[in-house]
């Protein structure tokens, strides 16, 4: 049987779980440093009757990974969810977890990693945070970053099966292999993010480059930057974040199992409107387009009304261009298209719905992009594959808090 650690377990209450209700794990350690949750743990472990295979231990959840490595005993999966920052448990965990193991990792220290402080993000997880539009999938890259750095520190590389951001945390699932040529593509796939503080535009810089030689890879530095030291639509600065992970978020593979043991079990969790909604908006998402932008962040920009999302992703579409959701965010645009082309489609929607220009100074993002003429004849006439077909089916995608003063609450007092 898998081999299970809860780092940070405090009642026990998922480790419970998994004893109760995961068929095939062969032993759960649930740690945690403090002696009173350890003697509580113990205590519901009794009372569930999971003894058998749960076992409290009381310490510092780093000094077990560690030592699990010394022992040649790792774990095959190790779950990391504290309070705040899991950043301190990072370095031992990608080593205490068996080859092909699985790392689930939450952080709910949102304000540091959507951009609030970008330098405490730094410290903790050795990337900028930004305050854009993309901030909680960019949360989601840094965190897969930081990961991956750590990693191949030992040799090792991690590969994300799903990355999930929800209300007031993330959440990643990422399998840790060893390889010393695999980790040489690391580089290659971090990238910085140049982020206009005018209209939004962004663009990625990658670190490292990786081409073919037959059938071998060859690994250099990157050439950049890919913009110029102001924004070519609005001529205001760019901010520069990151690195973050620029690869894909998720398994589709992965996703796709989930969701289909989610329509043979139906019934089985009273989550299952949910977890249906959000794993099929992640299944339509454009895994090798990162970051996105808002329908509202572009009309708000050039200060026109808003289209429909339809509209919008029709005229993408029209344009030759592919366009999808995010979890992540409600109004989100993920598209191959480049901003020169987003900024065409916004200017003919602006032709056909006039924005009122004269109360603003020329300087201005909006003034700015709409004096130049498109070259693009954008359609906003609506195509059948605009709607996502999770949307068509009216899954429940982006469900509304359940209840006043719901979410995290105060950090619990040491004991
Ligand atoms: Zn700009």
């Amino acid at each position: 049987g898998l081999r299970v650690l809860e780092a940070l377990a405090a009642s026990g209450l998922r480790s419970i779980r998994f004893a109760r209700e995961v068929p095939g794990l062969g032993a759960i350690v649930a740690c945690d440093r403090s002696a009173a949750a350890v003697t509580a743990m113990a205590r519901n472990v009794a009372i569930n009757g999971v003894g058998g295979l749960v076992t409290p231990h009381l310490g510092d959840a780093r000094m077990l990974m560690y030592q699990s490595k010394a022992d040649r005993a790792p774990f095959d999966v190790i779950d990391l969810d504290p309070y705040g920052s899991p950043s301190p448990f990072l370095d031992a965990a990608v080593q205490a977890v068996s080859e092909g193991g699985l790392l689930c990792v939450t952080c709910t220290d949102m304000g540091v990693m959507a951009g609030n402080s970008p330098e405490t993000c730094y410290s903790k997880y050795g990337a900028v945070s930004l305050k854009g539009k993309f901030c909680h999938e960019m949360a989601l890259r840094i965190v897969l970053h930081s990961l991956d750095l750590r990693a191949n520190c030992y040799q090792r590389f991690v590969v994300p099966l799903l990355s999930l951001s929800a209300d007031f945390y993330i959440r990643v699932f990422v399998r840790v292999f060893t390889g010393q040529a695999k980790v040489k593509a690391s580089a290659s796939k971090q990238a910085l993010v140049f982020h206009c503080v005018g209209c939004g535009s962004h663009h990625l810089q990658r670190l490292g480059r990786a081409t073919t030689h037959g059938s071998s890879l060859k690994f250099g530095a990157a050439s950049g930057p890919p913009v110029g030291p102001t924004c070519e639509f609005c001529h205001h600065r760019h901010q520069l974040g990151g690195p973050v992970w620029a690869e894909p978020l998720h398994d589709p593979e992965f996703v796709g199992g989930v969701l289909g043991a989610l329509e043979r079990s139906p019934g089985r969790f009273t989550t299952e409107p949910r977890l249906r909604g959000v794993l099929s908006v992640i299944s339509e998402e454009l895994g090798d387009v990162p970051l996105y932008y808002t329908l509202d962040g572009l009309s708000s920009t050039i200060r026109s009304n808003t289209p429909s999302l339809l509209q919008l992703r029709s005229a993408l579409l029209h344009a030759g261009f592919r366009v999808s959701l995010s979890h992540a965010c409600k109004n989100a645009v993920k598209t191959d298209a480049p901003p020169a082309v987003l900024w065409d489609i916004m200017r003919c929607w602006a032709k056909l719905h006039p924005v009122k220009l004269e109360r603003l100074p020329d300087t201005s993002p909006a003034a700015r992009i709409l004096s130049v003429e498109p070259t693009l004849q954008a359609s906003f006439a609506l195509r059948d594959d605009a709607n996502p077909s999770s949307r068509k089916r009216g899954l429940k995608r982006f469900p509304e808090n359940p209840e006043a003063f719901w979410g995290p609450k105060a950090r619990a007092k040491a004991g």
